[in-house]
């Protein structure tokens, strides 16, 4: 039984259809990467699931209990846990008391404030800074560092590159390899292609709200993803 089941969601903004029917799964242990242009419903589709979304249809199942018509509140207790896009930190508050807030949670597992500073050393050394004083990427760890402390079953990236240099996203999806091996699953919202493919066992392409691609990266070409992606027809 996969950790997380989603079978044929739709998501609405008042008369707006934003995501059409959307199928995925994600095997426990798995890093799945959501790929697709702008406005795609990328992060509509992570806001359902998290029950950020209330005008949904279809079923969410996550660890066999149905979660769709779950508060985000009693979501977030079974253990799904969202890295959101532009990080969100309280930015008047130190390292160590953001990684707080996450650790406030009453799900326990191996994620401590020793294990994140174990996997981010620079967070250690950084734990009495102000968060706003930090780098993007700095930041980006904090943020992942905050999600882990609620040690979640399952955890959900939204962009978590976007405007990091490449080493520092090089950094960062290297310490995806322990995350995993902790346990947690990995839903990545990924616009670089490339590293989306690299980091990920499983992609789903969303185009205008509906998976238009899905498959293993490693047996999928550039070309099919692309069209998938832009949705525009390859010929041989
Ligand atoms: P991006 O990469 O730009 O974040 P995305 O793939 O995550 O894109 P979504 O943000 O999920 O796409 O948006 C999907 C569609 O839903 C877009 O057409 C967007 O304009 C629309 N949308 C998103 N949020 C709202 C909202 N609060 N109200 C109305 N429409 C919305």
């Amino acid at each position: 039984m996969p950790l997380l089941s989603v079978e044929n969601l739709d998501v609405f903004y008042g008369d707006f259809h934003a995501v059409h029917g959307v199928t995925l799964s994600v095997e426990e242990g798995q890093t799945v990467a959501i790929i697709g242009s702008n406005g795609a419903g990328k992060s509509t589709l992570l806001q359902a699931i998290t029950g950020l979304n209330t005008d949904k249809r279809g079923n969410v199942r996550f660890a066999g209990t149905h979660i769709a018509r779950m508060r985000a509140d009693l979501i977030a207790r079974q253990g799904i846990t969202m890295v959101p896009e532009g990080r969100r930190l309280f930015g008047s508050l130190t390292v160590e008391d953001n990684l707080l807030v996450g650790g406030s949670t009453d799900r326990n597992g191996p994620w401590t404030l020793k294990a994140v500073y174990d996997l981010f050393p620079r967070l250690g050394e950084l734990h009495r800074m102000q968060a706003s004083t930090l780098s993007g990427g700095q930041q980006q760890m904090v943020a992942i560092g905050r999600a882990l402390m609620t040690n979640p079953r399952l955890l959900l990236c939204d962009e978590i590159s976007l405007g990091l240099a490449p080493k520092i996203i090089g950094d960062i999806y290297r310490c995806f390899d322990v995350i995993r091996e902790s346990g947690v699953s990995i839903v990545i919202i990924e616009q670089n292609v490339a590293q989306a493919c690299h980091a990920s066992q499983h992609i789903y392409c969303l185009l205008e709200g509906r998976v238009s691609l899905e498959g293993d990266p490693r047996t999928l070409s550039m070309k099919d993803i692309t069209a998938a992606y832009f949705g525009t027809e390859h010929r041989p």
